[in-house]
């Protein structure tokens, strides 16, 4: 996601939009079978969407979360990802949160790229789908870093990015620049969620749509402001749910992850 640097008069956050890592309108090389890199590493968000919704090769998935020191997730955030994750995913062997590694102070940097969030991912990631030990287990990984994704085009600042087809980088850094301290909590669980469902293949990005709903001026996101796979962050009007209540996935997706072998809505 990123965030418009420019003053916005309808928002206190100003809009959120994504960076999704290696391209979302070309498809990265898959590498050959001789490189030793985990596989997933070479896809783009959304190729790894079936194991992440279906039960068909993963029943159980795990979610890695390595965070920088003094950047811990809100364990609101990670209940409420995991809630929803539980709600549309089929897995009946469970989904689990663990933190794993305290990322070093010696890697803090005020920008990252894909490519730097991959090398910290492959130093320090511990999990990855398929291990011995659990070969029915999906795996997610989740950075917490410091700093930003960058800028994009009209000098807006990415809150997260997701990096590659089963790995996301959230910046709680930026998010608390961009947000009221009232608002940051369900702004991280925005981004963090917001990632994830890309790699679930959301919108129309390995999850195809069974009805016409992606924003086709926002490639890969969704045209309903009430999803959480919209571009940006929109106050909610009143009478309508805030905060991490907020924060949900439209009927529209959860038939694409249905259809994918997710759960029924
Ligand atoms: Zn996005
Ligand atoms: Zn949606």
């Amino acid at each position: 996601m990123r965030r418009f640097g420019a003053l916005l008069p309808l928002s206190v956050f100003g809009a959120l939009l994504c960076v999704l890592g290696p391209g979302c309108d070309g498809r990265r090389p898959v590498a050959d079978a001789a490189v030793a890199e985990p596989v997933a590493a070479t896809l783009r968000p959304g190729d790894l969407a079936l194991d992440f919704v279906s039960a068909v090769d993963y029943d159980t998935l795990r979610i890695e979360v390595d965070a920088f020191e003094g950047l811990a997730p809100s364990e609101a955030a990670l209940e409420r990802l995991v809630e929803l994750l539980s709600a549309r995913l089929d897995k009946p062997g469970g989904i689990e949160v663990v933190r794993s590694s305290e990322l070093p102070r010696s890697l803090r940097a005020p920008v990252y790229d894909a490519e730097q969030v991959r090398a910290i991912a492959d130093a320090f990631r511990d999990h990855h789908s398929g291990e011995p030990d659990a070969p029915r287990r999906a795996v997610i990984w989740v950075g917490y870093l410091p700093g930003s994704g960058g800028l994009g085009p009209e000098g807006e600042t990415a809150l997260g990015l997701a990096v590659d087809a089963s790995s996301i980088a959230v910046f709680p850094e930026a998010i608390a620049r961009s947000s009221p301290r009232s608002e940051r909590e369900a702004v991280e669980t925005r981004v963090l969620v917001h990632e994830v469902g890309h790699l679930l293949g959301l919108v129309n990005n390995g999850a195809p749509e069974q009805w016409p709903h992606e924003d086709r001026r926002h490639a890969h996101h969704d045209r309903s402001p009430a999803c959480v796979m919209y571009h940006e962050i929109v106050p909610a009007a009143p009478g309508e749910r805030s905060g991490l209540e907020a924060v949900r996935f439209c009927p529209a997706c959860e038939q694409d992850l249905f259809r994918l072998g997710g759960r029924q809505p």
